[in-house]
Order: C-alpha cells, then sequence, then structure tokens
C-alpha cells in the first residue's frame, strides 16, 4: 500500500491530454482517446521494446495476460479488462518464453508499485526488473471480486457474464454495457464487490510507474498522461514528434484526477478504520 503523503499524485514532470492520431485506434476508444495504444504502438513500430505486457479481455469481465508484438496485437488487446489478471505470477515466464529484452507493460497502480520496485531495487530478480523498459499505470478505483460481482449482476439485474460488451466508470455510477443497452448501477452499490485489497489501496494513478493514464469526464475523447520521470517524458514527447498523438496541456484537469484520488484515500481510510 502506498503511504498516505501529502501529494496524492505523486511526482511528476508533465500532465498532457493526449489523443491518437490513428483513426482505427480512435474509433475503437472513442471514450478515452486511445493515446496508451497509440504510445505503445509507437514504442513497437520504432524497436524501443520488443513486446508489451497487457491484459485482454476474453470474456466478461475475464482477462488474461497477454504479449502483444505488433499493432495488430496491441489493437486486439486494447480495452480495460475490469480484472485484475495474475501478471506477476505468469508474466516472467511470458517475457522469458517469448525471449522479450525490452517490455512495456500497462497494468495498475498496485501492479505498477510491484514492477517499479522489483526494476528499480532489484534483489533476486534483476533477470525479470532489468527487462521492464517501461511501466504505464492506469487509473485505478479497484477491481471487482468477480465471481461476486457477476452473480450480483445475474442475481439483481439479470445480466448474464458473457453478454456483458463494456464496463465504464462514471461519476456516480457504473455503466454496465451488454446486449444493446446500458445499465447504470449507483456506485455505492457496485463498490461493495469489490476485491477486499482495494477497500483499502490508497494508489489512484499509479506513483510507481513512468506515466499514469487515465480520463476525466470534463475532457471526453482525451487521455490524460502524467508522466513521472524523463523515460515517460521521452515516450511522450516522441509519440507526439512522430505524429502518433496530439498533446495539449493537461494542468487544468489535475483537480479533477485529485478529486478522485482523495476519494479513494478516503475510502481506504474508513475502511481501515473499519478494520482495526
Ligand atoms: S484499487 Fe488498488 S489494489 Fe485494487 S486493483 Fe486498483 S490499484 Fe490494485
Amino acid at each position: 500500500m502506498m503511504p498516505i503523503g501529502e501529494n496524492l499524485l505523486g511526482q511528476f514532470r508533465g500532465v498532457y491530454l493526449a489523443r491518437a492520431k490513428d483513426e482505427e485506434i480512435l474509433k475503437r476508444k472513442v471514450a478515452s482517446g486511445g493515446a496508451v495504444t497509440a504510445l505503445l504502438c509507437y514504442a513497437l513500430d520504432k524497436g524501443l521494446v520488443d513486446g508489451v505486457v497487457t491484459s485482454k479481455r476474453v470474456k466478461g469481465f475475464e482477462g488474461k495476460a497477454v504479449v502483444a508484438r505488433n499493432r495488430e496485437e496491441l489493437l486486439e488487446a486494447a480495452g480495460n479488462s475490469w480484472s485484475i489478471v495474475p501478471f506477476a505470477a505468469r508474466i516472467k515466464a511470458k517475457i522469458e518464453e517469448e525471449d522479450l529484452r525490452a517490455v512495456a507493460i500497462v497494468c495498475l497502480p498496485c501492479q505498477a508499485q510491484f514492477f517499479g520496485q522489483m526494476r528499480d531495487f532489484p534483489i533476486l530478480e534483476t533477470d525479470f526488473g532489468n527487462r521492464i523498459k517501461y511501466i504505464i499505470s492506469l487509473f485505478c478505483m479497484g477491481t471487482f471480486a468477480f465471481e461476486a460481482f457477476l452473480n450480483y449482476l445475474r442475481v439483481r439485474y439479470g445480466v448474464r457474464a458473457e453478454d456483458i460488451k463494456d464496463i465504464r466508470l462514471g461519476r456516480e455510477f457504473l455503466e454496465v454495457h451488454h446486449d444493446d443497452t446500458v445499465l447504470a448501477i449507483p456506485l455505492k452499490e457496485a463498490y461493495s464487490y469489490l476485491q477486499t485489497g482495494c477497500l483499502v489501496c490508497t494508489d489512484y494513478a499509479g506513483l510507481w510507474s513512468d506515466i499514469s493514464a487515465g480520463f476525466v469526464e470534463s475532457e471526453p475523447g482525451w487521455t490524460v498522461l502524467i508522466t513521472r520521470n524523463v523515460r515517460g517524458e521521452e515516450l511522450v514527447k516522441g509519440a507526439e514528434k512522430e505524429d502518433y498523438i496530439e498533446l495539449r496541456d493537461g494542468v487544468h484537469v489535475l483537480g479533477d484526477v485529485l478529486k478522485r484520488a482523495r476519494e479513494k484515500v478516503a475510502r481506504a481510510q474508513r475502511n481501515m478504520a473499519q478494520l482495526f
């Protein structure tokens, strides 16, 4: 768990609003701008990495860790999986199996912490940590204990796992897109089905990453990118220069990101107070 500090967003160098320039990426990622996918395409095309480890939704909420080595495989995997993929357990084997020398990892803040610590403070796993070139963390309010959540969706709302096409987080509601309908569930209700660890987690933006990415409701169609170090900054600026993304200054949305971060900390504090 990250310490609860004064600066809930951690250290950063730049805050941007970004959007993919590739029409196909944009089409698939209408709501969020597609900038993460575009950044990763850039990294693969230019040989900065030889693989991207990310998660892919297979059905309903279920996701699995996959390695993408080119644009097509990345597009296949694009989209939030909304479930914790047991990355850490499998990623080492994947990287070695596929003989990847430099990877980008797209993950959640808790996973970014694990990978970031392993890369920056290697102890036993240097063979793995030194192959991690970029850590991109997605903003996260939590992932569901998905068996329980799917059961609740089925019993309470009659929505079957296999019919779910997308899950989106709004300000007040969780939108479950299934068949041709959108079911809006009040967040308060949905949040009682989060994984237990998420209820006491305080890291919203992924403080251990090179780049944090997510979206805010006030800027639909754009990805918020927070670069935290030189390597993150260079990746973003390089992708802009090579026409993979367009960039705007994003400092004005920091307040929105901070609001979510504060909500998450407040939730963790409430839950911790009940636990101890
Ligand atoms: S809320 Fe925290 S523990 Fe849960 S998935 Fe997100 S980052 Fe990980």
